[in-house]
């Protein structure tokens, strides 16, 4: 039996652990990893300073076979243990991410830039909360999925910017219902992946149950491609997503998309301002404003406008911009040097366009790709700054009178991830609500994620859902497909994960 009391890890356990890996790291496949020596690799670096953290195996797609077939051969036993098995599997690796919190929250602000505060206090729990979930589920599916059966093997591929919580809310389903995965982490940020898989192993998962292939857009290509997938997960941009749509289309792998958002953060004039004020800092810095359902688009009542925005600037005066593994900052890097040319150039774009633009007179670190809070207020709801998602810490404002133009603003948007709404008459924000096309609502609330709650969007936001009852639908089929096949063709496809 494993102690699984916090382990006693410093921010020097997570340089410890790099050094033990100076040589490189190679691909996670059947419970271990490959040689660091073979094939192509790649660097990946510290957003906040530039300097090099790790080299990283570049998958090629011999790679991602065999961690396909790997994944293939793990599944009919990971599906016969039963669903009581698993869930003790998926326990273990709630208490190991736990137990490894420190080390995990110190990693991930490293790779990532974002704040330690913000690791160790949303991504590393919601990371043990999500497996203690599912653990729930598969002790439960025998009985709640009674006529169904696990899809097989799962291809998921995930972004940058929550890379240990995307990992979670892919593997985690996947798993408690009886399937096996290759992941393919962003080759920005894989470092917590490989981190994972290693204290999986070690908690006891079974070789070829969980796969890790690294490498950059060619690898998750590779994975897409790959005739032994069953079924592809994918979050991150709408333009890759569209991608991996196009690939899979007539090809019978199953999808679900994860895309990007626009997402509105409606404020009324009967609203607690000051928790509201506070709801905006949340909902879009968070993670320096690189988050999915970020409220990037401030919808004020006009009544409160000006009050709201003066109230606003004064909150931003004291948020810290600095180094990620620093406690009392607010907002750490961006994730790279092209993705602060992109903020940059959209700002730009902003005030070429007639808004105004205000940003704290906040101290930015040298090195590394610090960009200060930013709002830009009037905004015309056509312009670029109102309708591209900026996923940077950029906040747009705009204003309505009624609440039907507040709706008519918030749904003017391809996408349709999450919205905010606050206002202290609950019929109001209750007959707002379901007007709204977006995947996610809170009211009086912002950026709450609960691993019992399936998230997703809506048009260009993406398909499926992810969390809760509705999240496990999308690891599972209908039993009755595999049995109405007869014996003779089933054994002669060598088809595996039905019963
Ligand atoms: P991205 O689409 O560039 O990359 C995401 C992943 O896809 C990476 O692992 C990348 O290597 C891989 N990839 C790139 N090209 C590929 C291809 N042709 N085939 C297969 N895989 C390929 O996105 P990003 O820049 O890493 O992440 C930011 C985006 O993710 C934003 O748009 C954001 O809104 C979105 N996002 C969505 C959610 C959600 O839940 N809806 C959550 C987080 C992020």
């Amino acid at each position: 039996t494993m102690d699984y009391g916090p382990a006693p890890e410093s921010d020097t356990d997570a340089r410890q652990w790099l050094s033990r890996h100076a040589q490189g790291f190679g691909h996670f496949i059947d419970g271990r990893f490959t040689g660091a020596d073979s094939g192509a690799h790649f660097e990946t670096v510290e957003p906040a300073t530039g300097l090099l953290l790790a080299r990283i195996a570049q998958g090629s797609p011999a790679d991602i076979d065999a961690a396909v077939t790997a994944a293939r051969a793990a599944q009919p036993g990971w599906m016969a243990v039963g669903g009581h098995a698993r869930a003790r599997h998926l326990y273990a690796l709630a208490r190991t991410v736990q137990r490894h919190a420190r080390l995990l929250a110190v990693v991930e602000a490293l790779d990532n830039g974002k704040p330690i505060r913000e690791t160790r206090d949303i991504d590393v729990p919601l990371v043990a909360r999500h497996f203690y979930h599912h653990a729930g589920w598969a002790q439960l599916q025998e009985r709640e999925f009674a006529d169904q059966v696990p899809l097989g093997v799962i291809g998921q591929i995930v972004p940058w910017n929550f890379p240990l919580l995307m990992l979670a809310w892919k593997i985690a389903p996947a798993l408690a219902l009886g399937n096996t995965v290759v992941l393919k982490p962003a080759e920005l940020t894989p470092l917590s992946a490989l981190l994972f898989a290693e204290l999986a192993a070690q908690a006891g998962l079974p070789a070829g149950v969980l796969n890790v292939v690294t490498g950059d857009g060619a690898t998750g290509a590779a994975l897409v491609a790959h005739e032994g997938v069953d079924k592809i997960a994918f979050t991150g941009s709408t333009e890759v997503g569209r991608l991996i749509r196009e690939a899979t289309a007539g090809s019978g792998k199953s999808l679900t998309l994860e895309l990007g958002g626009k997402s509105p953060f409606i404020v009324f004039d009967d609203a607690d301002i000051d928790a509201a004020v506070e709801g905006v800092v949340d909902s879009i810095w968070l993670n320096q404003g690189q988050v999915c359902c970020a409220g990037s688009r401030l919808l004020l009542q006009e009544g409160i406008a000006a009050d709201f925005i003066e109230r606003l600037k004064r909150r931003m005066q004291q948020l810290r911009v600095g180094m990620p593994l620093d406690k009392a900052i607010d907002l750490g890097s961006l994730i790279d040097g092209s993705q602060l040319d992109r903020v940059r150039s959209l700002v730009a774009a902003g005030v070429r366009e007639g808004a105004q633009c205000y940003q704290p007179s906040c101290a930015l670190p040298t090195g590394g790709s610090f960009y200060p809070p930013t709002l830009l207020t009037g905004v015309q709801p056509a312009s670029t700054v109102a309708t591209e998602e900026i996923f940077g810490p950029v906040l747009v404002t705009m204003t309505f009178r009624t609440p039907d133009e507040a709706v008519a603003l918030a749904n003017n948007t391809r996408y349709g991830l999450a919205a905010s709404i606050w206002s202290e008459t609950i019929g109001l924000a209750l007959g707002i609500a379901p007007q709204l096309q977006a995947g996610v609502v809170w009211i009086n609330a912002t950026n709450l994620f609960d691993a019992g709650v399936g998230f997703g969007g809506y048009r260009e936001s993406g398909y499926g859902r992810e969390g809760g009852r509705e999240g496990c639908h999308e690891y599972l089929k209908p039993r009755a497909w595999a049995a109405r096949k007869p014996r003779a063709a089933q054994a002669a496809s060598g088809a595996t994960g039905e019963t």
